[in-house]
């Protein structure tokens, strides 16, 4: 009889450890579960225009293009289409209507009139690599500085080559200005150097 209760005992014990066995797997799953389900709550929730989560999702996340939007959000001359590159000359954005391509250049179309109408000379052909990128900073200031203040037409070309001796990538920013410039803007270009 003894024995009896004993191999019951045993049995019992075995079938409960089983039991919280399964009880532990449950609650692991369910627990894995409720993990996953705030990343799906929250895209659901997300499309549903409920106020609450207007404030919690949508301005976060529109925050950053609006930030662009307010500075070159369209094309200046068509309001509903966004800018795709910019003019060389006038550096502003424009959209695909506006552009002009010419030999990978890329201009507005009142200064593609600009760039063809005249000749154009390179008056700078600075090497630029990644340790010193700050050299040749001072002409594309010099460049800003004349379109913005003097409307005097100039622009940048970067022309990359790499020097395979030392495995680094060198780029000659080469400021064009108009043939009856150069002698001018190489001047003002030293001394604006200089400041
Ligand atoms: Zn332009
Ligand atoms: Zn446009």
């Amino acid at each position: 009889m003894n024995n009896l209760i004993i191999t019951l005992l045993i049995i019992l014990i075995v079938l409960l450890m089983v039991l919280i066995a399964i009880a532990i797997y449950l609650v692991y799953k369910f627990m894995l579960k409720n993990q996953q389900q705030p990343k799906t709550s929250v895209s659901s929730k997300a499309s549903n225009p409920s106020p609450e989560n207007m404030s919690d999702n949508v301005p976060a996340r529109s925050e950053k293009p609006k930030f662009h939007i307010s500075e070159k959000s369209h094309c200046p001359n068509h309001k509903e289409n966004t800018p795709v590159g910019t003019c060389l000359i006038c550096e502003e954005a424009f959209c695909e209507e506006c552009l002009i391509e010419h030999e990978s250049l890329y201009f507005c179309k009142e200064h593609f009139r600009t760039y063809a109408d005249n000749k154009w000379e390179k008056i700078t052909d600075i090497l630029t690599t990644a340790e010193t990128p700050e050299a040749s900073m001072h002409v594309y200031d010099f460049k800003r500085d004349l379109w913005q203040f003097e409307k005097v037409p100039t622009f940048v070309l970067t022309h990359y080559k790499i020097n395979v001796a030392e495995d680094i990538i060198e780029s000659y920013v080469q400021l064009h200005v108009r043939e009856n410039e150069v002698l001018e803007l190489t001047n003002r270009l030293k001394t604006f150097q200089k400041k």
